[in-house]
This record gives C-alpha cells, sequence and structure tokens, in this order.
C-alpha cells in the first residue's frame, strides 16, 4: 500500500539464525509489511513469510561486492516510509546490539519518521546457548561482559579499554571477532587473564550451519585457523566447561546435508520446516508458482456449478486449495456443497480436504492417477459404479488427462473445474540459486513433474555428488525423460515419506 505521507518503519530484531527465533510481534510485522529491508543475517526462510507483492531490498553484502553504505540505508528507510505504510528494518540477532539500528532509529527520528523498535534474540547470548553454554551459572559467575572485536575500521584509537575488560570477573562475549582474533585474544592474556581460561567460538549458531570450536583463551586462535570464520560469537570463562554437560548429545539425523527444496513457496514450507527440524541445512528454491488458471470464468463457473455433481474428484492439494478459495467467495456455508462423493488422487489431497470437514468416498494410497481409477474399480460395487453419474475433476491446466479420460471410458459424465496453473517461479529474493551454484547441495527433492521440468529450464548445474529424490514414479519418470535417475524415491507419494526415504538414504 502506497501513501503520500510517512509510514512506520519497525525495527525487527530477526533473532540470532534459526527462523523460528524471531518474536511472535517480529513475525506478525512481517508477514504484514509493505516493504522489507533486510541484510545478509536475516534468514531466507523468513523472507517467504512477506505477503505477496511485499518489495524486499537487500541492502547487505553481496559476493564481492560491499554492502550499501550507512548513510544510504538510512536514506533508504526514510524514503521507504514515504512510500509504505509499514515498511519492516529486518536486523539479525537484537536490532540495538552492534546492529546500527540505533543510528538508523536516529536518523528517523532527524526526518520525523515514526519508528518502532522490536527487540530480538541477540547472537551474543543464543549462539554461547545453542552449543550448551549459559552465560551465567551460580557458583561459577554471575556477571558477564559483550564486547566488539572490530572497532570501526580507521579510528585511530580503540574505544575498548581491553585491561578493564581482563580485569573485570565473570564471562566475556566477543561479537564481530573473527578477522582480529589473535590480537584480540593476546592482548586479553597481556592484560592479565589466565590463558588456560576455557574458551569457544561458534560460527552461524542456531542454523543448520553452525560449528564450533571449544579450545582455552590462548589457544583458539590456533584452533578455529582454516576452520570457523565470521559470522562468529566467541565465548570466554569458566562457564565454557559446562559445555560437555549441557551440549546436544546426538547429531541430528539430517545433520549436515544440504538439501534443495523445489517446490513453490506458498507448499515449500511443510516439507522445509520438516527437514531443518531434523537437521538439515534447506535450500529453498521454488522453480514454480502457483496462479490462476488461464480462464477464469470457466474456473468461477465451475466452482458455482459445483454443488449439481454426484462426484467431486481432486487431482492435488493445490487444486482443493484453490477451489474452496472459490467457493467460498461464492458460498458461505460448506453445507451448501451438498452430499457430492469424494475422490482424491493421495492421502495429501484428502489432508486438505481434511481441512474443510470433508473425508473422501476413494482414494489410492499411491497418489498416481492410475491407482485413482484402479480404486473406483475396486470400490466400485459400493456406490454402483461410475455409469452414468456426473462428475467435476478439479485439477491444473498443465495435468495428464488420465483421470479425465479413464472416467469417461467407464461412461461417467465428467466436467472439468481447472483450478490454477502453475508458471515457472522467475524471482530468487533470497539468494537460494547462487548458493546452490557456489556451495553445492548433498540432496536435491522433486515433489512433482513439474517441479523437475522448471528447474531443468532453469540451467542450473547441478552440483558434483548431489543426489537425487522423487516423491513418486510419475516424478521419476519425468527425471528419467531429462536423464536423471533417482538416488530414492518415496514409496508412497507424500511428504512425510518422502522424508522418512531421505533419512533413510542418508543412512540414518
Ligand atoms: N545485532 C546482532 C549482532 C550484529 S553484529 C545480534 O544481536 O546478534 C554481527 C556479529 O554478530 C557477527 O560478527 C557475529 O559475531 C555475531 N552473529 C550474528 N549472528 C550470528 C550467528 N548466527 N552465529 C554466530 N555469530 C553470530
Amino acid at each position: 500500500m502506497k501513501t503520500s505521507q510517512n509510514g512506520m518503519v519497525h525495527l525487527v530484531g530477526a533473532g540470532p539464525g534459526d527462523p523460528e527465533l524471531i518474536t511472535l510481534k517480529g513475525l506478525r510485522l512481517l508477514e504484514s509489511a509493505d516493504c522489507v529491508v533486510y541484510d545478509a543475517l536475516a534468514d531466507a526462510a523468513l523472507l517467504s513469510r512477506c505477503k505477496p507483492g511485499c518489495e524486499k531490498i537487500y541492502v547487505g553484502k553481496r559476493a564481492g561486492n560491499h554492502a550499501l553504505p550507512q548513510e544510504q540505508i538510512n536514506e533508504l528507510l526514510i524514503s521507504c516510509a514515504g512510500k509504505y505504510a509499514s515498511t519492516v528494518r529486518l536486523k539479525g540477532g537484537d536490532p540495538y546490539i552492534f546492529g546500527r539500528g540505533s543510528e538508523e532509529a536516529l536518523a528517523l527520528l532527524a526526518a520525523g519518521v515514526p519508528f518502532h523498535v522490536v527487540p530480538g534474540i541477540t547472537s551474543a547470548i543464543a549462539g554461547p546457548a545453542s552449543i550448551g553454554i549459559p552465560l551465567t551459572h551460580r557458583g561459577v559467575c554471575s556477571q558477564f561482559t559483550v564486547f566488539t572485536g572490530h572497532e570501526m575500521p580507521g579510528k585511530e584509537e580503540s574505544s575498548l579499554d581491553i585491561p578493564a575488560i581482563a580485569a573485570t570477573p565473570g564471562t566475556k562475549v566477543i561479537l564481530m571477532g573473527m578477522s582480529r582474533l589473535r590480537g584480540t585474544l593476546q592482548a586479553l592474556v597481556e592484560a592479565g587473564m589466565d590463558a588456560a581460561t576455557p574458551a569457544a567460538a561458534v560460527q552461524w549458531a542456531t542454523t543448520p550451519r553452525q560449528k564450533w570450536v571449544e579450545a582455552t583463551l590462548g589457544s583458539l586462535a590456533d584452533a578455529v585457523e582454516g576452520v570457523l570464520g565470521s559470522p562468529a560469537v566467541v565465548v570466554i570463562g569458566d562457564v565454557v566447561s559446562l559445555r560437555s554437560q549441557l551440549g546436544a548429545a546426538k547429531p541430528l539425523p539430517l545433520a549436515g546435508k544440504r538439501i534443495v527444496v523445489t517446490r513453490t513457496r506458498e507448499q515449500a514450507s511443510g516439507l522445509a520446516s520438516r527437514l531443518s527440524a531434523l537437521g538439515a541445512d534447506v535450500l529453498e528454491l521454488p522453480t514454480i508458482k502457483i496462479v490462476p488458471p488461464t480462464d477464469r470464468k470457466d474456473f468461477a463457473a465451475a466452482v458455482v456449478d459445483s454443488p449439481h455433481y454426484d462426484w467431486l474428484v481432486f487431482s492435488s492439494p493445490n487444486g482443493v486449495k484453490k477451489f474452496f478459495e472459490a467457493f467460498f467467495a461464492v458460498y458461505e456455508d460448506i453445507r451448501e456443497l451438498g452430499g457430492a462423493r469424494i475422490a482424491a488422487v493421495g492421502p495429501g489431497t484428502a489432508a486438505e480436504l481434511k481441512k474443510y470437514g470433508l473425508m473422501v468416498d476413494v482414494m489410492p494410497a499411491k497418489a498416481v492417477a492410475e491407482e485413482l481409477i484402479a480404486e473406483f474399480d475396486r470400490k466400485g460395487d459400493e456406490f454402483g459404479g461410475v455409469a452414468n453419474v456426473t462428475m467435476l475433476w478439479v485439477h491444473s491446466e498443465k495435468g495428464r488427462d488420465v483421470i479425465y479420460k479413464e472416467l469417461m471410458k467407464r461412461q461417467a459424465i465428467v466436467d472439468e473445474c481447472i483450478a490454477y496453473n502453475t508458471v515457472p517461479e522467475t524471482e530468487d529474493p533470497t539468494g537460494a540459486r547462487a548458493r546452490l551454484v557456489a556451495e553445492g547441495a548433498d540432496l536435491i527433492t522433486f515433489t512433482s513433474s513439474s517441479t523437475v521440468q522448471n528447474f531443468m529450464a532453469l540451467n542450473l548445474p547441478l552440483p558434483q555428488g548431489c543426489k537425487v529424490a522423487s516423491i513418486g514414479p510419475v516424478t521419476t519418470a519425468t527425471l528419467k525423460e531429462h536423464g536423471l535417475t533417482p538416488d530414492a524415491e518415496s514409496p508412497v507419494h507424500n511428504i512425510e515419506d518422502l522424508v522418512q526415504t531421505i533419512v533413510k538414504h542418508f543412512g540414518n
């Protein structure tokens, strides 16, 4: 929404990395924002929560390029406030901890732009916690100091008083400390700290890319060399010793695996969140998106007429969703649908129907058109067959026509209801495609033939050694047409089963 007056700018803390560690308030503002200004520490999965049409502006570092200078970010925020009712400035961790959030707030204040701060969980606390290090512990330490290891470049004299920090009891936490780590740690020892003090560093804390190293104040610089880089939190103090008891005992089954999800942005979250819950580093790379069907009037007319059919046959969860969005735009009450019998192509589609309180009469165990037809034949006696009954087949513009042809062969009177179309996803706001090329992946998932076709159309090189997982035989056939043989195929065509197949594939 555009306004001529000043909109509101929300300085929102995104949390330390795990997208689930944003606050409820932050997420609500993000989901309703008209514009989001973000940088590298904001997790890509958070951006996928933005509403359609939300303007997303990246101001962080690009490969080889510097980030937008702070002055320009301040100006950008002021100009966004002139254009949009609600702008979210998403910042890693807490906006007021070393993120220059307070400078942005002062610039907004000077420009008369109303702003509001939503605190976030800072990596200073979450980083150590994520590997089992509490910053305070009764009897061990009852205070902590957080400081930057990277003073403003060009500053003649550091405003950091290292001797004072060294003399202060309690845990020490260093942010932005990796590039000058050796010098900083050495200065602490020279200022009197015991080189044997336990110390640890954690990079990409709370994300699947998390890595950590435990050493001592004297040996940490060597220990991280070539192992850990930025962004990392360094923690020094006796509390570090608690890690051996409080750190996670057993890694999750997909820990360390980077897995690509190629579904639509709308659908990806289910698969992506299951995989990340199991420890995978998920790259969401949607190749297709759902758009309205070419002939919207036909679709609307079919939905209006839907209460007059003996059967409703649904070919996909998306079909169910789009059908009922349209249905409830016309009718208020689900009972207007009448007493039609319902068929679903598989368990995923049936689960979507259940959200509307509808149970299915016919559904094969495997979500394949041929299996649905076989199921109609097998169960035919229960409802007197399909000859001369009226059926509305709800499906996508680009599907196969097996269901239509086979039901017509059995003398059913089938009308089509084309509820949506799938088209290639052209946006890459999260940089997932670039990450795939630069960093590779362990496995790529395909959840329909169209995800295969559209992935191929992107012409991205499949990373070396990258395995392929298919949701079922139809998707596998399409993969083979494109010269790819899946390394794993889900026996039952649904997301949960695909996830289990992947876990098994990696031998867990
Ligand atoms: N406002 C942020 C800090 C911004 S300064 C916060 O409250 O967390 C950037 C520094 O934060 C990095 O150099 C690193 O020291 C730390 N950092 C941020 N996210 C991190 C993460 N996921 N893992 C480890 N360190 C992180």
